[in-house]
């Protein structure tokens, strides 16, 4: 007796390393129950409260964004070409006039595009007022780690501004209210939106109180030639090697979304520190390309991230693909090497290295014992059949419309696409009051 069975289906091998034909994957409890060769007459007499005909399809670990803003969602279309600096003159002023109402929906809106897009996990940057998203990720079913958006530099706009101490007790209070919520499925990281944004007093703090708990703790980092430039200004060196010298701060609980600009002295510093990493290809291709092949070698954990919708979606099939590219023009084509960051490892990256970066490396592989977050994939369509090596397919053809089923947990919450935790047509209803309001901007 199990909870799901998905018959006669092709699995994902761990690690990437290539597909297995005609398999049963039993899920039970919330981990895989097991994965075996399909047998249609012991498949016929297995109990299971839920059956999912596997066949064309390839199941496969969730994906998992490590990096996005919920907060944005409503920005989607509001960014691209816009002069700089885009940070002070359109997501400052946006995130500061955000009202409970707003992000209850920004929240509905990300959950939906990331069930439909496969997207299982998540961690969400820093935003506000989030708990009405806590309140609605907790009934979307998905895995999420949250945070609240920590700065406390002067002359922010009222609404968002905050000292030392209220940032600290703000993200000590999300912690207290949802750490571990949703059966365990919701964490809450403590966060530095960027260096520029907070003092050495709330980055002190904000370390001590996430070591107290042995929360991870986010920050943006080394994203822009400008804040790299403030490093060196204000501190005299670079930004991992200033978060180096106050000593609390990093550890392998820290993730460094986007880390573009990194020395040799702080590529070092993550490798000793254990820090994580993840790229965001999309919002990374307006400022610099990661050396991706370089910090693997050396061994530094590297995950995806979509940005929030602002920034191209939160399609991560698109910046799995987007990110091949520019892996292959930046760094293969200059040494003459086709597979300097190989499709494997790119699906790697948005699934199982995801799950280590959020401190879950008991999932992102489809194998007995691994925790039940999942997907499965449609591989009989016009895009995708036929394909002589599936993995490369998945990174060069696959969108998110391909995604039928979800499993996070344990539990059904996409079934051939339609979501079962979420009302979708009444979440897009609500957005259209949102939309007249954006035609109206423009008219
Ligand atoms: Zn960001």
């Amino acid at each position: 007796m199990v909870d799901i069975v998905i018959e006669n289906v092709s699995v994902l091998m761990p690690h990437a390393e290539g597909v297995a034909r005609h398999r049963t994957v039993g899920i039970a409890e919330g981990k895989i129950a097991f994965v075996r060769d399909a047998d249609a007459e012991a498949d016929a007499v297995l109990e299971a409260a839920t059956r999912i005909d596997g066949t064309h399809k390839l199941v496969m670990p969730g994906l998992v964004d490590c990096h996005t803003h919920t907060g944005q969602q409503l920005l989607r279309g509001r960014v691209l070409d816009e002069l700089p600096m885009i940070w002070t003159r359109i997501m400052l002023p946006f995130e500061s006039t955000l009202t409970p109402e707003l992000m209850r929906l920004s929240a509905k809106l990300s959950a939906l595009e990331m069930i439909k897009n496969g997207t299982a996990a998540f961690a969400d940057a820093g935003s506000y007022f989030m708990d009405e998203a806590a309140t609605v990720y907790e009934q979307a079913g998905l895995r999420g780690v949250l945070s609240v958006s920590t700065m406390d530099q002067p002359g922010l706009p009222a609404s968002i501004a905050m000292t030392c101490d209220e940032a600290v007790a703000a993200a000590d209070g999300l912690y207290d209210r949802w750490n571990g919520a949703a059966e365990g499925r919701l964490h809450v990281a403590y966060a530095l939106r960027a260096l520029m944004s907070c003092s050495e007093e709330l980055i002190r703090k904000t370390a001590d109180h996430a070591n107290e708990r042995g929360a991870l703790l986010q920050a943006h980092m080394n994203e822009y030639a400008a804040e790299v430039n403030y490093s060196l200004q204000n501190q005299g060196v670079r930004p991992f090697e200033y978060l180096e010298r106050l000593g609390n701060v990093l550890s392998e609980r820290f993730l460094g979304a986007h880390c573009l600009m990194l020395s040799e002295v702080e590529k070092n510093i993550l490798v000793e520190r254990g820090v994580k990493v993840c790229h965001c290809p999309f919002s990374n291709c307006a400022k610099a390309t990661p050396e991706t092949p370089s910090l693997r070698s050396r061994g530094v954990v590297e995950g995806l991230g979509s940005d929030g919708a602002a920034h191209g979606g939160l399609s991560l099939w698109a910046e799995m693909r987007l990110f091949r590219s520019i892996m292959n023009v930046e760094h293969g084509v200059p040494i003459a090497d086709p597979a300097v960051m190989p499709a494997r490892a790119i699906v790697n990256m948005a699934t199982e290295n995801g799950y280590v970066f959020l401190g879950e490396p008991d999932a992102g592989r489809i194998e007995p014992g691994a925790v039940a977050d999942l997907i499965t994939v449609d591989l009989r369509n016009a895009g995708m059949y036929p394909s002589g090596n599936v993995v490369n397919t998945l990174v060069e053809c696959t969108t998110g419309s391909d995604v039928r089923d979800m499993v996070v947990d344990g539990r059904l919450i996409m079934a051939d696409r339609r979501v079962l935790t979420l009302d979708e047509d009444a979440i897009l209803a609500e957005a259209d009051e949102y939309q007249a309001y954006l035609d109206d901007l423009n008219a």
